[in-house]
């Protein structure tokens, strides 16, 4: 038995940061051989550093701005966003919702129209909504209006999360769709792009390394470095002891997860019915992905950060290049990709090869790959808990699984350990508040 005051269950940026920001003994154990988690870079192919898919930093508060450059001393890179939408066998600047020009004029129109008739019901003889949306299929027709909703909202959510949009709550990736004015949207409709809108519109990139780079810098400031390949097996809440996969038992005074929500559950032993419950409803999707390199003169579509497809023709529903972001990611006359697939593609997953193949098929359709492009590499990747579903149960359910968890001396934050959808600055914020909540109760 050993002991400490804090055992912290993952060194992804959630974990790293807390350990970074808190004052006292801690134990950081993580269950892979190097830090970062979700946000690691791995190398390939010669040359080819990958992400796990693109992962760009779009910092909002100060503090986050300054303690990232402060860690990174080969600095960061400013790009803005080039990003499309693959509609129609055209391509359209992201956000679609204000920027249809290209689209053929009936597609335009009815974009135009249903958004007025959304903005302005009494103009079209329609009763405003009396009640808020119920649910996110709503909330787009309300926000956006019929035409935007059918092109490319709803058929693009769904090729994603692989769900109905009317399992979902109305407040879903709110945060993440620009709502832009009718004057951007007819603006956008006739031409003149508006680009820039939304959460993403300008990101940062470490300028070396990949941003992996990033949780391995935070990783060599702390004072008390990571346990590599080594997992908490099982934990007993009454007695707050957790075993480690190499034998060792801890006890703790507080516990911090990470992990997915899901599996830490399982890890714990006497949990009540209620809780179970819980967790049994609680939902997220499966990504898979192609990491890809090639070499040769690429086509039309093989410049843009990432581009959406929202049809179901295509087999994946996005695509995004890591080389197009940051070309150190990629030998000098060499491009990559990744190529990201949901639950759409479950059949094909079963013949890898016959969807390797159909995966080229279609990029080169979209023109993203040229049939002069010699591909040098092609890995199917696997992120088991990618996207959290935001059903009706939701929001009941987490509080039920938080609220048992808080009572047991035991937070569970970041994206998959508090079952949201945050990014890596919120990732790196949940870390930083729950050191200052556990360094705050112990010395109240
Ligand atoms: C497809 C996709 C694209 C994304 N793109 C972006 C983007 O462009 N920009 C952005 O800001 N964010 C992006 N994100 C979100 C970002 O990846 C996360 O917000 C962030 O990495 C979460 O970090 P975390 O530490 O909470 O979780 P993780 O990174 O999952 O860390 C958890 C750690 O716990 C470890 N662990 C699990 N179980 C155990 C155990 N039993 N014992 C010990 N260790 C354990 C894991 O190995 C892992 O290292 C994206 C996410 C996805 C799915």
């Amino acid at each position: 038995m050993e002991t400490h005051a804090t055992l912290i269950i993952g060194a992804g940026l959630t974990g790293l940061s807390c350990a970074y920001h808190l004052a006292g003994d801690y134990l950081l154990v993580e269950r892979e051989g190097e830090p970062g988690g979700m946000a690691r870079t791995h190398e390939r192919h010669p040359g080819f550093l990958c992400d796990s898919t693109g992962h760009w930093l779009h910092l909002r508060s100060d503090y986050m701005k300054a303690l990232v450059r402060k860690l990174l001393p080969d600095g960061l890179v400013e790009h803005g966003r080039k990003a499309v939408i693959h509609l129609c066998d055209t391509f359209t600047p992201y956000p679609f919702q204000a920027n249809t020009y290209g689209l053929p004029r009936e597609v335009v129109l009815e974009c135009l129209i249903g958004l007025l008739e959304a903005r302005h019901p009494e103009d079209f003889g329609l009763s405003p909504a009396a009640a808020a949306p119920r649910d996110f299929r709503e909330w787009i027709v309300r926000n956006f209006g019929e035409g935007i909703a059918r092109h490319f909202m709803v058929p693009y959510n769904e090729k994603l999360l692989g769900v109905r949009l009317e399992e979902l709550r109305p407040e879903y990736a709110e945060r993440f769709i620009p709502r832009p004015s009718l004057e951007d949207v007819v603006k956008g409709a006739l031409g003149f792009s508006r680009e820039s809108l939304g959460y993403n519109a300008r990101f940062v990139y470490p300028r070396e390394g990949g941003i992996g780079g990033l949780p391995r810098a935070i990783a060599r400031g702390l004072q008390v470095p990571p346990v590599y390949n080594v997992a908490v097996t099982r934990v007993a809440p009454r007695r707050r002891v957790a075993t480690l996969s190499d034998g060792r038992q801890v006890v703790y005074r507080r516990l911090l997860n990470t992990a997915p929500l899901p599996q830490f559950l399982s890890l714990l032993l006497d949990l009540p019915a209620e809780v179970q419950q819980a967790a049994r409803q609680l939902r997220s999707t499966t990504v898979r992905y192609f990491d890809l390199g090639v070499r040769g003169p690429g086509d039309a579509a093989s410049h843009h950060h990432w581009i959406y497809f929202p049809e179901p023709e295509y087999v994946f529903y996005r695509t995004g290049s890591y080389s197009a972001v940051h070309p150190g990611t990629a030998p000098p006359d060499c491009r990559s990709y990744y190529v990201e697939m949901s639950g759409g593609a479950a059949d094909l997953l079963k013949q890898p090869e016959q969807l390797k193949q159909r995966v080229l098929s279609d990029l080169r359709k979209a023109r993203v790959l040229s049939s002069r492009d010699e591909v040098l590499f092609m890995k199917l990747c696997e992120i088991p808990f990618a996207y959290v579903i935001f059903d009706h149960n939701y929001e009941r359910s987490r509080q039920v699984i938080l609220d048992y968890l808080a009572d047991q001396g035991i937070l569970s934050c970041g994206r998959w350990g508090g079952w949201g959808y945050g990014g890596m600055e919120d990732a790196m914020q949940d870390g930083k508040t729950s050191a200052e909540q556990i360094t705050r109760g112990r010395t109240s």
